[in-house]
């Protein structure tokens, strides 16, 4: 099939030349021309909200991987800034860049920087974390909802604050690394966390922390900016082959887990996991229940579109499902502008199945109404 009709750039650009450029693009992929505004001489306008509409029916899109930060639980462990951009006191600039790209709500999660800090400090960290992300989903109510914090270092712990934080404060999922300090997520250690998870149905929103234990070696040093470009997916890659050969996913069969960035290497390359099985029989076990490429299909492994091209999308959903893949865009990192026209353009879909990707899905994992 000839794709070269329908793709988008795949350099991002900055949002208000997408948004104001696309007019032709959005009619062929049944958007609502955007809104412009009257009159001339307002190049500078600020723009208006992209409403996404597919065959007729306005969409609610959902990113399922957006970044902010809480500073008041920052500064009992010390940690930097890392952007200005994850600030919440002032969400205009967050806002506009979510009416431009056509993002109606965005999940809000905080990448694991307490993993390391000791049990009382944690369980402070993470009281003020979740009451303040909760107060940051209640003053927009309509464009915000969150991923609960948990100290995973302490599974009991993260297990209490999981439940807590869904029946007392209203989270629908919870966050956490792609490693714990120097531990795997399949750790039996972390069954009492994933047993909650489960039995309180939350999705678990899994981002990678960088591969930490390489760095020391200096191979991911350089150019490039190694350490995010590849150690990134490469922690995905390892925690998600970790939670299918260990067993994990086949002990909590409820569990469902968004992997960011399009679940790292592993849909890629999955085939190779099914055939070291056939491969080293004797080397090779104790096996999972089923060969590794089927848990990317049957409803535990979720997956975010940062895969940056339609035909990239294409394939991870030829691995995974339309099903399992919801709207992902990194915010405030700058990696993708153009995810909602990255579903669009990307061939091979059904309106369902991109309505579905576009918040469909996550509207349902997330109790969005
Ligand atoms: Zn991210």
């Amino acid at each position: 099939m000839s794709l070269t009709g329908n793709v988008v750039p795949s350099a991002p650009f900055p949002a208000p030349i997408a948004f104001c450029g696309c007019e032709m693009l959005n009619a062929a992929a049944g958007l609502s021309p955007p809104a412009q505004p009257h009159g001339h001489g307002q190049g500078h306008a600020h723009p208006r909200r992209r409403e996404v509409v597919v065959n007729g029916k306005r969409v609610k899109t959902i990113d399922v991987h957006a970044h902010c930060c809480v500073s008041k639980a920052m500064a009992l462990v010390k940690h930097p800034l890392e952007a200005p951009g994850l600030l919440m006191d002032d969400t205009s600039t967050r806002i506009a860049a979510m009416d431009a790209q056509g993002i109606d709500v965005e999940a809000l999660s905080i990448n694991p920087y307490w993993y390391r800090a000791e049990r009382d400090v944690a369980a402070e960290l993470i009281k003020v974390q979740n009451e303040t992300l909760v107060e940051f989903c209640a003053a927009n109510p309509e464009r915000f909802v969150a991923f609960a914090t948990a100290a995973l270092q302490h599974p009991e712990l993260a297990a209490e604050q999981v439940e807590h934080a869904v029946k007392k404060l209203g989270f629908r999922g919870v966050g956490v690394g792609g490693s714990v300090g120097d531990e795997e997520l399949a750790n039996p250690r972390f069954h009492p966390f994933w047993a909650k998870c489960e039995e309180l149905g939350v999705l678990v929103f899994m981002h990678p922390l960088g591969t930490r234990a390489l760095e020391p070696s200096g191979r991911l040093d350089g150019s490039g900016l190694l350490t995010n470009t590849i150690g990134n997916p490469l922690e995905t890659t390892i925690a998600l082959s970790h939670l299918i050969f260990e067993g994990t996913l086949d002990r909590f069969p409820g569990l469902k887990i968004c992997a960011a960035h399009g679940g790292g290497f592993l849909p890629s390359y999955a085939n190779r996991s099914d055939a070291v099985i056939r491969c080293f029989p004797n080397r090779v076990g104790p096996l999972p229940k089923k060969n590794p490429t089927a848990y990317l299909k049957d409803g535990q492994l979720f997956f975010d579109t940062i895969v940056f091209t339609p035909e990239a999308l294409r394939h991870l959903i030829a691995e995974t499902g339309p099903g399992q893949i919801m709207i992902g865009t990194d915010y405030p990192f700058p990696w993708t502008s153009t995810e909602v026209d990255l579903v669009l353009n990307t061939p091979g879909l059904n309106d369902d199945q991109r309505i579905a990707i576009l918040g469909g899905t996550a509207a349902k994992l997330l109790g969005i109404k």
